[in-house]
């Protein structure tokens, strides 16, 4: 069901900056993106069959603002990739598992998300992501 790690999102300040410094470990942005329904600017950046993705506020009352002013900077979410996203999500249900988002919404890089309530998982705030191909 769950195939591997999608992506990490990490939040940052600055995208430019949080770039170059990926730039310097001999890392490339593959694409941009802004995704006006989160309120973010996406760099995405492969590492084998993985990308990381960094994620920057375009506005103050973007999630990402919201966590760097809670956490600072840092790791976001981990995104899990999975073949029928619906299906993972009712079984997550089914497991007792506390959803964010019960239906599937659109994400960044044409993929599908839904994430999965923090309280339910460690702590950590998990994504369940059907990857455009
Ligand atoms: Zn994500």
């Amino acid at each position: 069901m769950i195939k591997k790690i999608s992506h990490i999102g990490i939040a940052v300040k600055n995208l430019d900056e949080a770039v170059k410094f990926y730039e310097k470990l001999g890392l490339q942005v593959e694409a941009y993106e802004v995704v006006p329904s989160q309120k973010v600017k996406v760099a995405f950046i492969p590492i084998g069959d993985t990308r990381i993705e960094l994620l920057s506020a375009t506005s103050e009352d973007s999630p990402i603002a919201k966590f760097i002013e809670k956490k600072g900077e840092g790791i976001q979410h981990i995104a899990l990739a999975v073949d029928d996203l619906p299906k993972a999500l009712s079984e997550a249900e089914k497991q007792e598992i506390v959803l964010i988002d019960k239906e599937p919404r659109p994400g960044a890089h044409g993929a599908d998300i839904a994430f999965l309530h923090p309280k339910s998982t460690n702590g950590v705030l998990l994504e369940l992501c059907k990857e455009k191909h």
